[in-house]
């Protein structure tokens, strides 16, 4: 066994990975091991999406810290999906 060959990742691996991933920061083996994974894991894929969605976002108005109005509005928008599944009918 050696460190060349791309071992499979699995879902919390690759989620696990991801900022490291975003940024660039992983060797090419797992690198390619995540791209294998988001091809044929939707969830994952999507994922990926929306946090590289997201940083940039961020990288364009600031380098270092989240925009509060930013952090406001996914805070909103978390709180509002939490409040429609446990609303009571
Ligand atoms: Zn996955």
């Amino acid at each position: 066994m050696t460190m060349e060959n791309t071992t499979p990742v699995n879902c919390t691996e690759a989620v696990h990975e991801l900022y490291s991933y975003l940024d660039g920061e992983l060797t090419d083996s797992k690198r390619q091991a995540i791209k294998d994974h988001l091809q044929r894991c939707r969830p994952c894929d999507r994922a990926v999406q929306f946090e590289a969605e997201l940083l940039a976002i961020i990288g364009d108005r600031c380098a270092e810290t989240i925009p509060d109005d930013l952090t406001a509005r996914v805070k909103a928008a978390l709180e509002e999906a939490k409040a429609q599944e446990t609303e009571p009918s």
